[in-house]
């Protein structure tokens, strides 16, 4: 994989072109924790989606996240470690049982844990809650950095608030540019959609948000049926997740969902989008059948049905690149609510969802 900065601030000098790589590595690493220290945002990559990262001990510097991405104040941040001795900075108390079972097995990895906050963790991380959410992301970037950098980062996803998540450096650009000083770019984000949330702080764990860590492979450890927390409304004062209740993962481009199981469906989207310029996002097995569809209709492959996983590495790419487009509308394949395809069908019925 390749690893450059976007904004080259480096200086000139001559360096063997098979050192070169590292160099530029270590170095971007560098200037990126000293930014983080001076209370400056950067964007780096993980393995779920890109970060935009802040001194987690300093409320200024976490404050300039929200301006930055113009998200609201009540949808609290999780904080990034690189080293479990870390969460002693964090939370309050000894770690709930089934959390250090979790840590064993997930981390680092997609899963962030809630769990109850100390007195370093300023508010404006956990939108005035008495928890906090928790997260040691696995790629190697994004630990060298928060290793080099010395402090917890405060870290939501690097786009704009409401717009689908970045999964490349580029995304973060177009959404960033002019508002934070560095983006570190590491290539494409290997699982593309958000880590899985669960509160560990009831006798019972609840799933908050679904995304890179299956259910199935949290029961399959922590030996129990989890439940998922219910859809929330904007209505809510008090949901359990608050970033639930936001319009969210959304292009600019309406979207629709549809299951493509009957073949009068397609009929019936040739007839009624006839005049119109839409794009089917489809799995590589549903594309078959749509060959002979007149060219007002983009079909977009976004990978495999026996593989959630391709689709999950695909998908906010995908709606990013065809809001480019300016079509009608984007009509997306349902998939089934197995494994990651979990978290997949909860960002599209959110993205779908019109406020
Ligand atoms: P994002 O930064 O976009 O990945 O969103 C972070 C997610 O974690 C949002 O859905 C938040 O509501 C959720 N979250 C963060 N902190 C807490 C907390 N203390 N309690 C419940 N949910 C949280
Ligand atoms: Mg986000």
């Amino acid at each position: 994989m390749k690893y450059h900065t976007v904004i080259e601030k480096l200086p000139q000098e001559l360096v063997r072109e098979d050192q070169l790589e590292l160099l530029l590595r270590e170095r971007a690493i560098r200037l990126a924790a000293d930014l983080l220290r001076q209370g400056e945002l950067v964007a780096f990559p993980t393995e779920t989606v890109y970060g935009l990262g802040a001194d987690a001990t300093r409320s200024e510097a976490v404050a300039q996240i929200f301006l930055a991405k113009g998200r609201p104040q009540d949808n609290p941040l999780i904080v990034h470690i690189a080293r479990e001795e870390q969460l002693k900075q964090i939370i309050a108390g000894p770690l709930p049982p089934l959390a250090e079972e979790l840590i064993k097995t997930f981390w680092p990895g997609p899963l962030t844990i809630i769990v109850n906050k100390n007195e370093a963790i300023p508010p404006v991380i956990t939108a005035g809650l008495d928890s906090v959410a928790v997260r040691m992301p696995a790629h190697p970037v994004a630990r060298a950095l928060i290793t080099a950098a010395g402090i917890p980062l405060a870290a939501p996803s690097a786009n704009l608030s409401g717009t689908p998540s970045p999964t490349l450096a580029t995304h973060v650009w177009t959404d960033l540019q002019g508002r934070i000083p560095l983006i570190i770019d590491g290539g494409p984000a290997r699982i593309g959609i958000e880590s899985t949330v669960i509160d560990l702080r009831a006798q019972t764990p609840l799933i908050l948000r679904p995304g890179g860590l299956s259910r199935e492979r949290l029961e399959a450890v922590l030996g129990i049926e989890l439940e998922v927390a219910a859809e929330i409304t904007a209505e809510e004062e008090k949901p359990l997740s608050p970033g639930m209740k936001y319009r969210h993962y959304s292009p600019a481009t309406p979207l629709l969902l549809n299951n493509f199981d009957r073949a009068e469906q397609l009929a019936e989207i040739s007839e009624q989008y006839r005049d119109k310029r839409i794009a089917l996002v489809v799995t590589a097995e549903t594309a078959r059948g749509l060959e002979h569809l007149a060219n007002n209709f983009k079909v977009v492959v976004m990978g495999s049905r026996s593989s959630p996983a391709g689709i999950a590495a695909n998908l906010f790419a995908i709606l990013r690149e065809l809001d480019h487009l300016k079509l009608d509308k984007i009509i997306v394949e349902m998939i089934p609510e197995t494994g990651i395809g979990m978290a997949v069908m909860n960002r599209l019925h959110r993205a779908s969802k019109v406020e």
